[in-house]
C-alpha cells in the first residue's frame, strides 16, 4: 500500500471529546471517525485490525469446533414475544417497523434467532453437539455510549451458541470455549483475566468475564492474589463484617434520639460531627425501580450494588430517585433521610450487615438531624435483608481466606451456560437415543470484536502512539525513505518494499511528500511494529535501518537480508 493513496488522516492534535487513550488514539491514528454517538465508522486501517482480530477469534472457533454462519441483524417481534424478552430488554433495544406495522429490533443478541433455527434444523440426538458462531454488527441503544468505540450503540460482535445432549455437553462445550477464549486474548497480546459474573439479561446459572485488564476500565473486579478466584464485583458474594461495634449483653441500651445535625449530609461529615465511625453509621438510599421507590439501608462506609439491587428487585430500570422525589415523598432532601417512619409506600431492603451494626446513626427524615443509638430491630426493620453491597478489598476470599484485591478491566468476552432457558421457552427439543423429547442444552459465548481492538490499544501505548501486537496491526511494516526528493532513495524505498511484498509481509511504502519527521511521527502513532528506513547509508553501506516500534531497537540490515529478517522477527513476534 502506499501512503500517498492511504485514507489514514492522522491527526496532531488531542480531539477534545475522547477520555479515553484508546479513544484519542483511535481517532489521531486514523482508525475510526464518529457518525453519530455510539456509531463510528472504521477507515482502512481501523477496519484492518478489526479484520485481524476477527479472523484470530474465527481461527479459534473453528478449532473449537465452531461453525461459521451470518444470521440477519433484523429480527421479527414475535420470537422475543415468545421468548419472554420483547418487554423485558427495556430501552437499550432499538425497535422498528416495517411499512406493513410489523414490528421488529436490531438484534442486540441472537438466543432467539439461533434457538428458533435450530428448533427447526435439528431434531435429533445425532445432530448434536452443535456449535454455531457469527461475527457481526450488533446493536444496543446503550444508556452511555463512550469510550469511542469501547462502549458503542453499533458493535461487531462474535456471538457463539452450542446445544448439547445433557448438562455434562454443556459443560464440556463451556470448557472448550473458555480455553478458546484464552488462546484469542492472549493472541491478541492483552493481559487479561477469567473471572466470575452474573449472566444479567442474557441469563443462565454459570458464568464468567474476560477482563482485559485497564485502569481505564468500566468493570471492578476482585481477584485473590493466593488462588484463582477472582469475580465482578457485581458478582462477589458479600459476607457480614462486624463493624466492631458492640453493646454488651444486659447492658441497658438508651433509646433512640434526635440529635442536630445541621449541615451535615454525606456520611463523612455526619460520622466527623457525630464523632462515631462510618461502619457505625446507616447509609440510607431512595432508588426509582421501575418508577416505584424503594429504600436501601447499607453501612456507612459500604457501597450500594446496582447490580445486585436490581436482581433482588428484579426491576427493569433502576435509579437513584431525583431529589425531588425524595424530598416529596419524604419531606426531606436525601442526606437526612433514614429507617425510622419512612412511608407506609416504601419498602425497605436492607444489606445483610444493617442488623448487626449496634448503636448506629442514621438520617431521621428531618432535615438538619439524625438518629443516634439506633438498634435494628427495635427502632426499625427492613422489609428484606439480602446482599446488597460491593466488597472491598482486603475482605477475605471465600475460597482461602486471603485478604482480596482488586483492579479494573475492560469486559472483552463473556460466556455463559444457558441450560435450556431458550430451548424450554422456544421449544427446541430433539429425539433423544432412547426416543425421548429433550430440550437442547445451551450455551452462549460473546466476544466485543471493536472493544477487544480499543482494548489492545489502551493496554499497548506509549506518548508518541500505537504499539500493536504483530498479530493485530494494520499493517506490519512501514517502509521509510528519508527524502521522497532523493530518486535514488526512492528507489531503493521501492525496492525494499517490493521485496518485503515478494514475502508476503504486509507493508507501506511512505512516498508522501512529507519531512521526515513528519512520516516518522505518523509511523509511531499508526503503530507498525517495525519501521524500514531507507536513507543516506543505504546509498553508502547498502544496509537499511530496521525499528522496532515495542522497543525501539534499531538494526542496520543489508538490503538483500532485509525481507529474511523481517520475515522472521514478524513470525516471532506473533
Ligand atoms: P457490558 O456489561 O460492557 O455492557 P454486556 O455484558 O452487556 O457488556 P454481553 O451481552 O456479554 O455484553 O456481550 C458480549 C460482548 O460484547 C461483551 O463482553 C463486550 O465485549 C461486547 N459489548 C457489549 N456491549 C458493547 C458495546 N456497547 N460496545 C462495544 N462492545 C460491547
Ligand atoms: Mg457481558
Amino acid at each position: 500500500m502506499l501512503a500517498s493513496q492511504l485514507l489514514a488522516p492522522t491527526l496532531r492534535g488531542m480531539p477534545a471529546e475522547a477520555e479515553t487513550v484508546s479513544h484519542q488514539l483511535m481517532l489521531r491514528a486514523g482508525l475510526i471517525r464518529q457518525v453519530a454517538s455510539g456509531m463510528y465508522t472504521h477507515l482502512p486501517l481501523g477496519f484492518r485490525a478489526l479484520q485481524k482480530v476477527g479472523n484470530i477469534i474465527r481461527e479459534e472457533m473453528d478449532r473449537a469446533g465452531g461453525q461459521e454462519l451470518l444470521l440477519p441483524i433484523v429480527q421479527p417481534a414475535e420470537i422475543w414475544q415468545e421468548s419472554g424478552r420483547w418487554d423485558v430488554y427495556g430501552p437499550e433495544m432499538f425497535r422498528l417497523q416495517d411499512r406493513h406495522g410489523r414490528h421488529f429490533c436490531l438484534g442486540p443478541t441472537h438466543e432467539e434467532l439461533i434457538t428458533v433455527l435450530v428448533r427447526q434444523e435439528v431434531n435429533s440426538y445425532r445432530q448434536l453437539p452443535l456449535r454455531l458462531y457469527q461475527i457481526q454488527n450488533k446493536y444496543r441503544d446503550e444508556r452511555r455510549p463512550r469510550f469511542g468505540v469501547m462502549r458503542g450503540r453499533e458493535f461487531v460482535m462474535k456471538d457463539m451458541y452450542s446445544f448439547d445432549r445433557d448438562a455434562a455437553g454443556m459443560e464440556e462445550s463451556y470448557r472448550i470455549l473458555g480455553e478458546a477464549y484464552h488462546r484469542v486474548f492472549s493472541r491478541c497480546g492483552l493481559h487479561f483475566r477469567m473471572v466470575e459474573a452474573d449472566t444479567g439479561a442474557i441469563g443462565g446459572a454459570v458464568s464468567h468475564e474476560f477482563m482485559a485488564l485497564a485502569a481505564s476500565g468500566e468493570a471492578e473486579i476482585v481477584y485473590c492474589p493466593e488462588c484463582d478466584y477472582a469475580a465482578n464485583v457485581e458478582k462477589a458474594a458479600c459476607h457480614p463484617r462486624p463493624a466492631g461495634v458492640t453493646a454488651a449483653a444486659g447492658t441497658g441500651l438508651e433509646a433512640a434520639e434526635i440529635v442536630p445535625t445541621p449541615g451535615a449530609r454525606t456520611m463523612a461529615e455526619v460520622a466527623a460531627y457525630l464523632s462515631l465511625p462510618a461502619a457505625q453509621l446507616i447509609k440510607t438510599l431512595i432508588y426509582q425501580a421501575d418508577g416505584r421507590l424503594v429504600a436501601v439501608l447499607v453501612r456507612g462506609d459500604r457501597q450500594v450494588n446496582e447490580v445486585k439491587l436490581q436482581r433482588q428487585l428484579g426491576c427493569l430500570d433502576l435509579e437513584l430517585a431525583p431529589d425531588e422525589s425524595v424530598t416529596a415523598a419524604l419531606g426531606c432532601p436525601p442526606g437526612y433521610v433514614g429507617p425510622v417512619g419512612l412511608p407506609a409506600g416504601i419498602p425497605v431492603y436492607a444489606d445483610t450487615e444493617v442488623p448487626i451494626i449496634r448503636r448506629s446513626a442514621a438520617g431521621a427524615n428531618r432535615e438538619g438531624c439524625h438518629y443516634v443509638n439506633l438498634e435494628p430491630g427495635r427502632d426499625f426493620a427492613a422489609d428484606v435483608v439480602a446482599d446488597l453491597r460491593t466488597v472491598e478489598a482486603g475482605e477475605p476470599c471465600p475460597n482461602c481466606g486471603h485478604p482480596l484485591e482488586k483492579a479494573r478491566g475492560i469486559e472483552v468476552g463473556q460466556i455463559f451456560q444457558l441450560g435450556t432457558k431458550y430451548s424450554q421457552t422456544l421449544g427446541a427439543t430433539y429425539t433423544d437415543a432412547d426416543g425421548g423429547e429433550k430440550p437442547v442444552i445451551m450455551g452462549c459465548y460473546g466476544i466485543g470484536v471493536s472493544r477487544t481492538v480499543a482494548a489492545i490499544i489502551e493496554q499497548r501505548h506509549d506518548e508518541k502512539g500505537i504499539i500493536w501486537p504483530v498479530s493485530a496491526a494494520p499493517f506490519a511494516v512501514v517502509v521509510v525513505p528519508v527524502s521522497e526528493k532523493e530518486s535514488r532513495q526512492m528507489e531503493l524505498a521501492r525496492r525494499v518494499y517490493g521485496l518485503l511484498r515478494d514475502q508476503g509481509i504486509e507493508a507501506v511504502l511512505d512516498d508522501r511528500d512529507e519531512r521526515p519527521g513528519v512520516k516518522f511521527a505518523d509511523a509511531d502513532l499508526i503503530g507498525f511494529p517495525y519501521r524500514v528506513t531507507v536513507g543516506r547509508r543505504t546509498l553508502e553501506q547498502g544496509t537499511v535501518d530496521v525499528k522496532e516500534r515495542a522497543t525501539g531497537q534499531e538494526e542496520a540490515v543489508p538490503v538483500d537480508r532485509v525481507s529474511g529478517y523481517l520475515a522472521e522477527a514478524l513470525d516471532q513476534g506473533r
